[in-house]
């Protein structure tokens, strides 16, 4: 578990700003969700929290720490991407420990480990599976047991949802909420789905064009919005 500060975060690419000083302080365990229009820099202020970008000036902390010079695999955070990109020679039980493997880790205690994440999604029958005999629901939710078996400080979620069908998001929601409140992890989970955003936030931060224009609970922004901007984006239909 861990909290997350943003400190006036700039991202450039080459002379194009993405991130135009960003301040976020998120909370040990807290469920933030971003929202804001395609190319506003979501997935950039994810990547940057993960390590994968390098940012241009300001500062990142992850339990108070500067991590901006910290390599990927030192800042203790699972990403889970809406192309969940399994591989498809290894079963289930194998993409889900495949961490644990790159670690070296005993086999039998890679099984050990990966059996609890396995019964939280209910994919104990399915262990020995290979990719392609799964749903679209079932591969996300082994994107998210593999998450989950890297034991992280924070998840990063990337529109997870957006490639299922509209019952099943509905029923993930669920699933990840519940999953939240067993795990306590803190997580920050980007959408375009904005009852996504009002059923599973503690708060949401409105982005536009690489800026914050609001935080707040869901209920703050619904009834409080600070502009029009954030009124006609949680107002909209998704
Ligand atoms: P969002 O996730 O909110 O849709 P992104 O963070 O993916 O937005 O992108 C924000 C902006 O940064 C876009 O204009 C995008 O084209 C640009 N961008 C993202 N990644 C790169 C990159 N690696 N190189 C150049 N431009 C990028
Ligand atoms: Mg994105």
């Amino acid at each position: 578990m861990a909290s997350v500060e943003f400190i006036d975060v700039r991202k450039s690419f080459g002379a194009h700003p993405v991130l135009k000083g960003i301040d976020i302080t998120i909370a040990d365990g807290e469920f933030v969700i971003l929202v804001g229009p395609s190319g506003c820099g979501k997935s950039t202020l994810l990547r940057t929290l993960a390590g994968l970008e390098n940012i241009s000036a300001g500062e990142i902390r992850i339990n108070g720490r500067p991590v901006n010079t910290l390599p990927p695999k030192e800042r203790d955070i699972a990403m889970v991407f809406q192309n969940y990109a399994l591989y498809p020679h290894l079963t289930v039980a194998e993409n889900m420990g495949f961490s644990l493997m790159l670690k070296k880790t005993p086999k039998a205690e890679i099984a050990t480990q990966v059996r609890p994440a396995a019964e939280i999604l209910g994919l104990t029958h399915l262990l020995d599976r290979y990719p392609r005999q799964l749903s679209g629901g079932q591969r996300q939710r082994v994107a998210m047991g593999r998450a989950i078996v890297r034991d992280p400080q924070v998840f990063l979620f990337d529109e997870p949802l957006s490639n299922l069908d509209a019952k099943l998001r509905v029923a993930m929601r669920s699933e990840i909420k519940e999953l939240h409140q067993r795990l306590g992890t803190t997580i920050i989970y980007v959408t375009h789905d904005q009852i996504e955003a009002m059923t599973m936030a503690d708060r949401i931060v409105v982005m536009q064009d690489g800026r914050v224009e609001q935080i707040g609970t869901p209920l703050d922004l619904y009834d409080r919005p600070v502009n029009q901007f954030v009124a006609g984006f949680i107002g909209s239909p998704a």
